[in-house]
């Protein structure tokens, strides 16, 4: 783009040097003048209004208090050394705590000497006190940037504040950047969208957020940047979906045949719920027309997305088409390919299972019965998306636990045929939040399964502490007695910390010295295990000749042991509500009650409390997603943040839902009177578009 001031590098600016420069890079990956005017302030202080230490009453509200340093006391020893602040005001005194940087801090306070300090004032013994708050002179700060209103705090890391790249280090740089960029900053959406949604324009926005003149102002620019975040995620999710109307072919599966049939009629041992048959009529409908087909099937666990993908593969297979069906791991593969074997007992067709350790002779079996037509359903890992899988004829690949998969793997599928497409139908167990769910994926259509099939006890979900040990321990006694089958699992943050592995081997022991052998077998998988041995150690336990399996996280995705009927999980107060909700949905597939332990340490923080609360009042997993992303924001529902399918910058999908479904809408109709955004008025669409999605050529993506 010509002369694009926001590509400017930082180092450009007043007051950044290369070194800074670099620091902003590493820590917060902010490289040009666009990256830092983007990085916004998370909270304001009011500097027109000093607080008084009596009128402090919240611990939600940051302040900024004038005052002396009456005296300064380092107390206790090692991890606990503090350095204790006593500053006062005419109405009281108040304690300034600090855990770092003691000497520093020591050496820059005089006792006597008037300071402005601001933060966050924390509750503690029944009164207030500061820990780590922001201090300057007070003579100084009131001659600095004393036109400011406002000011900015931006989120800063420990590395930046060693080298004095403070809040208010960071504040003046973008003070310095604003001067330099204020009315140069181009428009990125048209005059009518402007007028039409009352909206500020970009450059003053962009000012506002940083430096309000006030309160209004402020959410006045809050909505045009969260406008056009939203605006532009969705433009690009409609066009896309134009294009493959338009463009794009789909294979027409014209017809119902015999195979679907049959297996409707003999084969299905239990009636479909009322929501697998919407779905598969809604999957139906997409691949009869002549467009190709992606669709996104959410289901809680449990709630029968297998079956659906089995009887949208039929109806492929029926047509003529060869069918996919695509897990993340060889277990989840291994597992799929048996109970579609089942499933389909009897009927004569050819299912294969490929995975990455079939080698050899096997291999190159399936990989010529593919190319030749003869294998009707494949299943397998990522093995499936390798260039040396050429298929005959694939009409349908399905992909499960899509939160394992990225775009770029979804896209591989789409290219296994020359010409045209295979339909897709990505399914996921994560349930997302209906909105989220239209915004994150909103190029794809969307379904889904929000009923479970009839006869499952709802799990009992029970909280116990790390002291209860003999409580559990005598459970587990009892349900192994009466031949039930029990998960224990321990979290894993990280697959190379050797700590989570101690604390899983630590556990394995007291296990197996409570259960001993021979009376008793337990089955042990982390991530340090080679495949085959995780393989190995899985088998036993599905085959009944283990009662107790001790896992990592590993086993988090889709396996089916319906004798399992307790999943404990250790230091749960480490899980996000999802997780622990998919660990949950482990258990509860037989017709046996099932148990959920969550076991936590004996201390439980405010929010880990919470956390478990919620998990033991609800098995609903749509009520836990939208309670998740109240708690912690929808950057970290697992998968899309990874696989960077939403990367919002201010946005904010829950609370903001009006403003999505606004914005939605005005997308909407753009596309409808100028789908190619071909007139003058929607220049800057189009210039955004050819930007962010530039058009590919699907037969061409390998
Ligand atoms: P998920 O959605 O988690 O992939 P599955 O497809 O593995 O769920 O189904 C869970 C279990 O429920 C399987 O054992 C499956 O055979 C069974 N199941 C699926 N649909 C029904 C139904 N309509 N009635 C009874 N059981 C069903
Ligand atoms: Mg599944």
């Amino acid at each position: 783009m010509e002369n694009d001031i926001f590509q400017n590098e930082l180092t450009f600016l007043k007051g950044v040097g290369e070194n800074r420069a670099n620091i902003l890079k590493k820590e917060l990956g902010i490289v040009t003048w666009g990256d830092l005017l983007y990085y916004f302030p998370y909270r304001y202080i009011d500097k027109s209004k000093y607080y008084s230490i009596a009128e402090i009453n919240s611990d939600d509200i940051y302040v900024q208090v004038k005052g002396i340093v009456q005296g300064k006391e380092l107390i206790g020893g090692g991890k606990n050394k503090r350095l204790i602040v006593y500053f006062a005001d005419r109405t009281g005194r108040i304690e300034l705590v600090f855990f770092k940087g003691l000497q520093w801090i020591t050496n820059k306070l005089i006792t006597g000497k008037e300071y402005v300090i601001f933060g966050k004032p924390s509750a503690f013994n029944g009164g207030y006190n500061f820990i780590h708050p922001e201090i300057e002179e007070r003579a100084k700060y009131e001659n600095e940037v004393s036109s400011v209103k406002y000011m900015p705090l931006y989120n800063t890391t420990e590395k930046m504040k060693n080298s004095y790249l403070n809040t208010k280090a960071l504040a003046k740089i973008t003070y310095s950047l604003l001067s330099e960029v204020a009315n140069k900053i181009p428009e990125t959406l048209p005059q009518y969208i402007i007028k039409q949604n009352n909206l500020l324009s970009l450059n003053r926005s962009l000012i506002e957020i940083h430096y309000p003149s006030s309160p209004e102002n402020l959410s006045k620019a809050k909505l045009r940047l969260k406008f056009e975040e939203l605006f532009f995620l969705q433009l690009g999710h409609f066009v896309e979906k134009l294009r493959r109307n338009e463009k794009s072919e789909g294979f027409v599966f014209s017809k119902i045949g015999k195979h679907f049939n049959s297996f409707y009629k003999n084969n299905l041992p239990f009636e479909l719920t009322n929501a697998q048959k919407r779905v598969i009529k809604e999957i139906r409908n997409d691949m009869r027309t002549t467009h190709q087909m992606n669709r996104l099937l959410q289901g809680d666990v449990g709630s029968g997305k297998t079956l659906v993908a089995l009887m949208s593969m039929l109806i492929a297979v029926d047509n003529g088409f060869q069918a996919a069906l695509l897990a993340p791991t060889e277990i989840l593969s291994q597992q799929h390919y048996n109970s579609i074997c089942k499933f389909l007992k009897g009927m004569n067709l050819n299912v294969a299972l490929l995975l990455g350790s079939v080698k050899g002779k096997a291999r190159k079996n399936i990989l010529s019965n593919l190319e030749d037509g003869s294998i009707d359903i494949i299943i397998g890992t990522h093995a499936l998306l390798e260039d040396s899988v050429v298929f005959n004829k694939l009409g349908l690949a399905v992909i499960d636990e899509q939160h394992r998969f990225g775009v770029e793997q979804r896209s591989k599928m789409w290219g296994k045929n020359n010409d045209i497409p295979p339909h897709i139908l990505v399914m996921t167990a994560t349930p997302i939040p209906r909105t989220l769910a239209m915004t994150a994926y909103g190029d794809l259509e969307y379904s889904v399964i929000d009923e479970l099939p009839p006869g499952r006890k709802p799990i009992q979900t029970i909280h116990l502490y790390d002291r209860d040990i003999l409580k559990m321990y005598a459970f587990m006694h009892k349900q192994i007695q009466e031949g039930r089958q029990i998960y224990v699992v321990y979290p894993l943050i990280n697959e190379s910390e050797k700590l989570d592995i101690k604390d899983l081997m630590d556990g394995y022991e007291s296990l197996a010295r409570e259960f001993p052998l021979p009376k008793y077998q337990i089955s042990i998988v982390h991530g340090q295990l080679k495949n085959e041995d995780k393989e190995f150690e899985m088998q036993r336990f599905v085959k009944g000749q283990t009662q107790i399996m001790v896992a990592t996280t590993v086993i988090e995705v889709g396996v089916d042991v319906s004798n399992a009927t307790v999943m404990i999980v250790e230091n749960s107060e480490r899980f996000g509500l999802s997780q622990l909700h998919q660990l949950r949905g482990r258990v509860g597939r037989g017709a046996e009650q099932s148990y959920c332990i969550l076991r936590t340490k004996d201390n439980l923080s405010k929010e880990a409390a919470h956390r478990i609360d919620i998990m033991c009042s609800t098995n609903d997993g749509f009520v836990l997603a939208e309670e998740d992303l109240k708690m912690r924001g929808p950057g970290s529902i697992s998968g899309t943040a990874q696989s960077g399918v939403l990367d919002l910058k201010i946005a904010d999908i829950v609370k903001d839902e009006p403003i999505v479904r606004r914005c939605k809408e005005f997308a909407q109709a753009v596309l409808k009177n100028d789908p190619f955004l071909q007139h003058p008025d929607n220049e800057l669409l189009l210039k955004y578009i050819n930007k962010h999605h530039p058009i590919t050529d699907f037969s061409k993506i390998s």
